[in-house]
C-alpha cells in the first residue's frame, strides 16, 4: 500500500506519482503537490497560512 503524501506548502494530498521532491540544506525533505507550491514557498518565501488556496488558511 502507498502513503499518500502531503504538500508541505498547500496540505493537500499528492496524487500518486505526482509531486515535486525537494532537499532542504538542513537534511528536512520537502514534498510539494505542485512546481506552484514549490515556488510560492521556496522562492516566493510566502506562508502557507497567509495564502488563500491552501488548506492552511486562516487556521492557527
Ligand atoms: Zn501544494
Amino acid at each position: 500500500m502507498v502513503k499518500v503524501k502531503k504538500c508541505s506548502f498547500c496540505g493537500y494530498d499528492i496524487p500518486i506519482g505526482r509531486g515535486v521532491m525537494m532537499i532542504r540544506n538542513d537534511g528536512r525533505i520537502l514534498t510539494f503537490c505542485s512546481n506552484k507550491c514549490r515556488k510560492t514557498m521556496v522562492v516566493h518565501k510566502k506562508k502557507a497560512r497567509r495564502t488563500r488556496w491552501t488548506a492552511h488558511y486562516g487556521k492557527q
